[in-house]
């Protein structure tokens, strides 16, 4: 149960991340996320995607109902029971054609001041791993893209509400619209290893099946986790990365790309 491993984490005073729609939540997860930990630090991501009903439904694929205020109301409940900052809400919204104009961005941003959220983070979302380049970002064009980011520079500029806007945009050699693959020297495994749903370890979730298999750095089956981290080989690793043919998501573009600017 996530309760469970929430609890080890915080026994062991571990800082603690969870990425979730929050389309339910128990109070008893409520009670446990809003007391002791990193205060700060600890947080939780809601995708939120939408700034109302009608839009949320369209981008998350919902045929009717009003899941929106549901995962709103869930959102009120963590930051009524809890002080400002433990955990850290955060509300992340990837832009495309149906939910970048400035009522929607407007909204969003209203409701989510209203309801507790500290953190409103807008990016661009990108398609699925090993895909050729072309329209990999392509779920918002160059012109909305632009738009909605003039109007979250904006919004940056003149909000006063205890919410923190941000825009994550992109290098411009980098990976705006399929550009670029990927930054190497990938230093992914040593930051956000990932464990396969086979139980490879592999240098990050991008990579984490059975097509990356090159990459995979141990079967944990066999060997422990902390045995397989440590086991490099650089000369192997090296031949392996260059060989693939993986695609870098943000983070890992981000990190590799800071690392190697360094
Ligand atoms: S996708 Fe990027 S982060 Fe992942 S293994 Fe390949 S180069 Fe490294």
């Amino acid at each position: 149960m996530i309760e469970n491993l929430i609890s080890v984490v915080k026994d062991h005073k571990i800082i603690y991340g969870i990425h979730t729609k929050l389309l339910q939540i128990q109070d008893r997860l409520i009670d446990l996320l809003v007391t002791g930990g990193r205060e700060g630090e600890d947080y939780i991501s809601i995708s939120l995607d939408a700034g109302d009903s009608a839009t949320y439904n369209q981008v998350h694929s919902i045929p009717r109902g009003n899941v929106f205020e549901k995962v709103l109301d869930n959102i009120r409940r963590i930051a009524q029971a809890g002080k400002r900052g433990l955990p850290k809400i955060v509300a992340t919204y990837l832009l495309d054609d149906n939910n970048s104009d400035e009522e929607t961005l407007s909204k969003v941003i209203e409701r989510c001041s209203q309801i507790g959220v500290e953190y409103l983070r807008f990016s661009i979302p990108q398609l699925p791993y090993c895909s050729n380049g072309d329209g990999d970002y392509g779920l918002i064009s160059m012109k909305k893209l632009s738009d909605a980011r003039e109007f979250i520079q904006k919004q940056q500029k003149v909000n006063s509400a205890p919410l923190e806007i941000l825009f994550t945009d992109f290098p411009h050699e980098s990976i705006t619209f399929g550009l670029k693959k990927r930054v190497l020297p990938c230093h992914a495994r040593w930051m956000f290893p990932a464990i396969g749903i086979d139980g490879f370890l592999y240098p990050c979730c991008q990579v984490a099946t059975e097509e990356f298999k090159e990459l995979r750095i141990a079967d944990l089956s066999k060997v422990g986790f902390w045995d397989s981290f440590y086991a490099y080989e650089y000369q192997k690793d090296r031949m392996f990365m260059l060989n693939s043919n993986c695609k870098c998501d943000r983070k890992a573009l981000e990190v590799n790309t800071k690392l190697r600017d360094i």
